[in-house]
């Protein structure tokens, strides 16, 4: 089975790993800090907060923008369900807002109109949570300047779009976000193993992540409440988590950054192939934008309207003919758990299109063009067969 995303680990990554493991420290040592210096240096952001999953960089974001119970989170219906649970550890209420049909991220339009609405009824949200789906950034401009108007704040989930950039500058640099959140699974763009990453120009923020990753606990004397009563002294200050990521981790992502950009380049060319192979065909491809550069984590392709009714079957002709296909994702609100937290969710036109036509096809730096050129070929001999009512 040829996967739709898979690692890329080389001699380099396994000597810095090994390293330290003959070293003094397996966690809290030096690759921590020098892996937030490396991912911090390549955004332009000051700030870079390590954790063990972009679950928890999520959780700790959330967390350190006030987010709690009798709040709200938006976000995009088509996202992995973490965007919205780490919501939901805070005690929050999250509510979806509908796609744009061409890029697949949070779309704008259906984001003012839904503020308009909750500024009426006195519901805005605290925070709203924009995805970089498939590895190219929303709008953000856009959702920065409603942020002021609306007053909300924005974390960015980039787990999909590290390497990415957006009008020039890289994702991560947070010009028009409080935080932006990576992740380093396995089949992401870089990985640690489990790992992730909160990006944020602001020192406050930056130190209040920093306690919540270590159960709020703090040994530095200028952050204690009251006199410091020894050499053995720290304080808790909050309720935080154990959410370090182990030196280990952080070794193989200090070598992973070696080749991001090379990771990057290489998914793009695919991509470009793959749009090139499909172009004289009926799939609807991949949103782009001039002023935006894809980290191009997935490359989703969508049935036309006329092939929906054969969805299924496509995807399961694929499986059978050993292409990996997934489909990310879902809307969130259709999950069984969800849907026991509230029974009416309006069903949202645009998720619920893509949802009934997305194929998430191979995508990763080490795909060959000839398996590659298997996929498409097995894909196009699926549309021609459905299409004749096979
Ligand atoms: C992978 C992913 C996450 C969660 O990342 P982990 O590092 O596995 O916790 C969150 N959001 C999106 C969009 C993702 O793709």
């Amino acid at each position: 089975m040829i996967p739709y995303g898979r690692q890329d680990i080389d001699a380099n990554d396994i000597e810095a790993v090994v390293a330290v493991l003959r070293s003094d420290f397996l966690t809290q040592g030096p690759c921590v800090p020098a892996f937030e210096e490396r991912v911090a240096r390549y955004c332009g952001v000051d700030h870079a907060v390590a954790v063990n999953s972009a679950t928890s960089a999520l959780h700790i974001a959330y967390r350190a923008l006030g987010l709690g119970p009798g709040d709200r989170l938006w976000t995009s219906p088509v996202t992995f369900a973490a965007t919205a649970n780490a919501a939901l550890y805070c005690g929050a209420d999250v509510d979806f807002v509908d796609i744009d049909p061409v890029t697949c991220n949070m779309s704008v339009q259906a984001l003012r109109a839904k503020l308009v609405s909750a500024a009426a009824q006195g519901t805005l949200p605290r925070i709203v949570a924009p995805v970089h789906l498939s590895g190219l950034s929303a709008e953000m401009d856009q959702i920065g300047s409603l942020s002021r108007e609306f007053g909300f704040r924005v974390v960015e989930d980039a787990s999909h779009a590290i390497g990415g950039s957006y009008r020039g500058r890289p994702v991560g640099t947070c010009d028009f976000s409080d935080i932006t959140v990576f992740s380093f699974h396995p089949v992401k763009i870089i990985t640690t193993g489990e790992g992730g990453m909160a990006m944020t120009r602001d020192p406050h923020l930056a130190e209040a992540m920093r306690l919540l990753r270590s159960h709020g606990i703090t040994r530095d004397p200028a952050l204690f409440e009251g006199p410091n009563e020894g050499p053995w002294f720290y304080q808790q200050l909050d309720l935080g988590y154990n959410y370090r990521l182990t030196d280990i981790c952080a070794a193989l992502g200090v070598s992973q950054m070696d080749r991001l950009d090379a990771f990057v380049a290489a998914r793009a060319a695919l991509a470009d192939r793959y749009d090139a192979l499909f172009a004289e065909h009926c799939l609807v491809l991949p949103g782009r934008r001039p002023d935006t550069r894809s980290a191009h984590h997935l490359y989703v392709a969508r049935l036309p309207a006329n092939l929906h009714q054969h969805h299924r079957a496509i995807f399961e002709g694929l499986r059978v003919a050993g292409v990996g296909v997934n489909l990310h994702y879902m809307p969130i609100y259709r999950h069984p758990f969800y849907r026991r937290l509230r029974a009416d969710w309006p069903s949202l036109p645009a998720a619920e299109d893509y949802y009934r036509s997305a194929i998430s096809l191979p995508m990763f730096a080490t795909l060959t063009l000839a398996e590659q050129d298997f996929v498409a070929e097995t894909l196009l001999a699926l549309l021609e067969r459905h299409r004749q009512g096979g």
